[in-house]
């Protein structure tokens, strides 16, 4: 029998970012973060309603609808985008869950590009560097800029395949 391929650490630790996130609840997106130090597994997280409250799977997404530039940098105009806000996000929940102590010079793996409200809140959380793997192109410029600003790494794993099963299949949600 083949020996399974050894991972190295960014597929490592994005696959247990991509388990984590099947804990969320929220149909329209499931989100996983974990905090990593050295080679150190300090944390995990998903987006979920707070404990002890009703989630997206009991009491349904709560949406909002927002007009965002279609085009990220507005040249294409504005689109009616639909979000669900019942759910704190993966990378707010890891920093609820995790010491800033450890968090100094560690860094974060995250299913997606985090988000501008996240970026904001992990670029003053003591975290050296984000590595994520799905795109989020409506922040990407803004988030890029502060993280070039703030001396932080952000990386996207390119040629990444998540693990099987591991991915909400209708792709339309956002
Ligand atoms: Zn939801
Ligand atoms: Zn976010």
């Amino acid at each position: 029998m083949a020996q399974a391929l050894r991972k190295d650490w960014d597929t490592y630790f994005m696959d247990i970012a991509f388990m984590v996130s099947t804990r969320s609840r929220c149909p329209r997106r499931h989100v996983g973060a974990v905090l990593v130090q050295g080679k150190k597994l300090l944390g995990t997280a998903y987006n979920g309603a707070p404990m002890g409250v009703p989630d997206c799977s009991e009491a349904g997404c709560m949406i909002v609808e927002e007009y965002e530039p279609a085009a990220g940098d507005g040249a294409g105009g504005m689109v009616k985008k639909q979000r669900c806000i019942r759910t704190i996000h993966a990378e707010q929940n890891l920093l609820l869950f995790t010491d800033r102590i450890d968090r100094e010079g560690s860094t974060v793996y995250v299913t997606d590009q985090p988000c501008w409200t996240c970026a904001n809140m992990l670029a003053n959380s003591g975290i050296q560097e984000i590595v994520y793997h799905r795109a989020y192109p409506k922040d990407y410029e803004k988030v890029e800029a502060l993280m070039k600003q703030r001396g932080l790494l952000f990386r996207r794993i390119e040629g990444y395949q998540p693990p099987a099963d591991t991915e909400v299949q209708d792709g339309s949600a956002r």
